[in-house]
């Protein structure tokens, strides 16, 4: 009587889990935009990527952002999908993966704005861990002198910190951060991360000509570098077009000078001056999950038009520019797809 009584109730609890899901799917749109790729990592591989952030929010206003220029400057906490929802979607997403044939290195949040801000952060890392995949955060670093920020990213593998300066007038020219943000509080948080954190913690520092592209930025960046307790340190230029146009990569004399001055100053360094392979797919949404890429940074215009054609999808690429919810950009001689300005 007792097991009949049980297996009612887990029935009757599946179905309800079955209609959960299958409501939490219904907005592709949203789930793509929120679990994208998978995409390649120059640090990580192939990557599932998470951008649980709303559009346009972020703690930074970077001159350089990929993703443009943010929409609301905040620190207020903010997610899209609750720790369930994303659960469900990174679930199906992982279902599709492997039906393709591919597995992913990481899973990483990541995105159009800081995965910190989260504050579920935690909760939703330790539902993922069920797929058993290794898990990377990449944090603008902006709300690390926050103790339980510094908390919910100690359950990562692995962590990224933004940290583009030690200086703060460049900190302020760079990033642009929301003016209730103190750079001494935010430098003394990543170093107290860094000395309690027990996965790989690695910095990286994006260089832009007239910024931060000279020897005495580059020498007071590796005093701070060093103090803390860290296994890499990448150095980077811009490779997609930039939230404002002088927010570019320093010319090549320069670069290889910078790359002298950093080998000696900062150990472990790396420069990380090649894009990604330029490398496009999706699963079984080509023009949302295209769409849900594009809000994060423009995409290689020969990656997506190859895999459109080989994939009987190029009638909805042209039908995207048509309707101009897409549009070409140049930059650095690149051609890219990006989403339309009038969008
Ligand atoms: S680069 Fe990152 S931290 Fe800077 S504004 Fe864009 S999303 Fe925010």
């Amino acid at each position: 009587m007792k097991n009949k009584k049980n297996s009612w109730l887990r029935n009757i609890v599946e179905t309800l889990c079955r209609k959960l899901e299958k409501s939490i799917l219904k907005d592709k749109a949203l789930k793509c935009k929120v679990v994208y790729g998978p995409v390649r990592s120059r640090r990580l591989g192939l990557v599932l990527g998470i951008n649980n952030v709303k559009p346009g929010i972020c703690s930074y206003n970077c001159i350089y952002c990929q993703s443009g220029k943010t929409s609301c400057c905040s620190i207020c906490t903010n997610n899209c999908l609750s720790p369930y929802e994303l659960f469900v979607s990174v679930k199906n997403k992982i279902e599709e993966i492997k039906k393709m044939g591919k597995n992913i290195d990481y899973i990483l949040f990541a995105g159009s704005g800081d995965p910190a801000i989260d504050t579920s952060l935690s909760q939703e890392i330790q539902l993922l861990r069920e797929f058993d995949y290794k898990i990377a955060v990449f944090t603008n670093s902006a709300l690390l002198w926050n103790e339980n920020i510094q908390e919910n990213l100690m359950y990562a593998d692995y962590v990224s910190l933004k940290i583009d300066t030690a200086n703060e007038e460049t900190w302020l020219k760079i990033n642009r951060p929301h003016e209730r943000l103190k750079y001494d509080l935010i430098l003394k948080g990543i170093e107290q991360f860094s000395k309690k954190f027990r996965g790989t913690l690695t910095t990286e520092t994006m260089l832009i000509k007239n910024f931060n592209d000279n020897e005495n930025e580059i020498k007071q960046l590796g005093n701070f570098l060093n103090t803390l307790k860290r296994n890499a340190s990448y150095f980077m230029t811009p490779i997609y077009p930039p939230a404002e146009k002088y927010a570019v990569s320093p010319d090549e004399d320069t670069l290889k000078k910078l790359s002298e001055i950093i080998k000696t100053n900062v150990p472990n360094s790396m420069m990380l001056c090649c894009p990604d392979k330029e490398e496009f797919f999706t699963t079984d949404d080509f023009e949302n999950e295209l769409l849900g890429l594009l809000e994060l940074h423009p995409v290689n215009e020969e990656a997506v038009t190859t895999f459109a054609k080989a994939n009987d999808k190029i009638d909805i690429l042209q039908g995207l520019l048509a309707n101009k919810l897409i549009e070409k950009s140049i930059f650095a001689n690149k051609k890219y797809y990006k989403l339309a300005e009038t969008k």
